[in-house]
């Protein structure tokens, strides 16, 4: 089997509330879309992520915080994005997971259940049995009982072979309102897997709350720290967290010599268990000669989403006697931000000197220590 996962993010719903569409409210620190995509993008029998975007979405910034995929632009309606994500399936696809923006938790044990029963079933999707009763109202009186045996309320991602989906999706006008549709009208048979209860559907404020209350169950935090080191040489100035401040040496290094933005890159692939600069970038290469450092920072941000983790905050210290940090410190904390693409709040660059003790005391060089909380809602 290769599968491939077609998100549809490109709805306009805003009945949960807010300005814009509800797949790119934020649910902590991410989007609902990217939530939506995360345990596909980790799932190991997924081969290839599709987005798809509604077309005035395409230029936002809405869906920056949403993991590497192919992006493609959807239509004005449900069946119009799903044909524009299965046409943009790579070549030698077999299986397509269909699963809407709005469900940020989707978990891998679902997936599985679904890509299972692909193997014997041109079609499943999970849902859950209805246990509460159901009953009939009008003007604020119960009129009469459902019976619920046999009754399910329909979850996603919804799974189908793609060749007999294409062709069903071909032969249907209308807008169904899920693929289960357009398939079982063309006669395909689609297997009902286990859902979970959590697995909802973000339609309402309400949804909100719960959500956020269900993701905080299995938060994973982790911290990370980073130290470093670089010496003073000959030089008219030092490269500080991304900034370029004037002094009458230079950091010597392989790199530009960015003693803080090592440290804070460093304290990230510490968070991750990813090892260190010089693993990822060996001084031994000549390529790294000279680098600017924002390459190693933007590296070790791209891991930790990659992974599905925020970066919540950052603090991070420089030891020197000289130069003073003060005046630099808001154009650190910006240009750190810049990089890793958060809010400067969530950056802290402090200073200190070391009562001149030691080899910073004596201004033979600058120390930097980093710490770095990254979340995975
Ligand atoms: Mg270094």
């Amino acid at each position: 089997m290769t599968i491939c996962a077609i998100i549809v993010a490109a709805g306009r719903g805003t009945r949960a509330g807010g300005e814009i569409p509800k797949q790119w409210q934020r649910l902590g620190a991410r989007s609902i879309a990217a939530h939506a995509m995360q345990p596909f993008v980790d799932h190991p029998e997924i081969h290839t992520i599709v987005l798809v975007l509604h077309p005035d979405d395409i230029d936002s910034d809405l869906w920056r915080d949403t993991p590497a995929a192919l992006r493609v632009t959807g239509g004005d309606t449900r069946k119009a994005s799903v044909m524009a994500g299965l046409t943009a399936v790579p070549d030698g696809t077999t299986q397509v997971l269909i699963h809407d923006a709005a469900r940020p938790l989707v978990t891998a044990a679902i997936i599985d259940r679904v890509i299972s029963a692909l193997k014997t079933h041109q079609g499943a999707a999970p849902a859950v049995a209805v246990t509460d009763t159901l009953w009939h109202g009008a003007a604020g009186q119960v009129t009469g009982v459902q019976d619920r045996s046999g009754l399910y309320r329909a979850q996603t991602p919804q799974g189908f072979h793609l060749a007999p989906l294409l062709a069903a999706h071909h032969g249907q006008t209308d807008d169904a309102t899920d693929d289960v549709g357009v398939a079982r009208a063309a006669g395909l048979d689609v297997a009902i897997v286990q859902g979970d209860e959590n697995n909802i559907k973000i339609t309402t404020p309400g949804d909100f709350a719960r959500a956020t209350k269900l993701m905080r169950q299995d938060m994973d935090i982790r911290c990370g720290n980073g130290y470093d080191v670089h010496r003073f040489g000959p030089g008219d100035h030092v490269w500080l967290c991304g900034v370029k401040v004037p002094h009458g040496r230079a950091l010597q290094g392989h790199s530009d010599a960015d003693v803080g933005m090592h440290a804070v890159t460093d304290a990230i692939y510490g968070a991750l268990g990813k090892g260190d600069i010089g693993q990822h970038f060996p001084p031994s290469d000549p390529q790294w000669k000279g680098a600017e450092s924002h390459i190693f920072l933007r590296h070790a941000v791209g891991l930790a989403r990659d992974q599905g983790y925020q970066i919540s905050n950052v603090d991070c210290t420089l030891v020197c006697e000289y130069p003073k940090i003060g005046p630099h410190q808001p154009a650190m904390r910006a240009a750190l931000a810049a990089i890793m693409g958060l809010d400067a709040d969530r950056i802290s660059v402090k200073a200190t000197t070391s009562e001149r003790l030691g080899f910073t005391g004596r201004e033979e060089g600058i120390a930097s220590i980093a710490t770095v909380t990254l979340v995975k809602p």
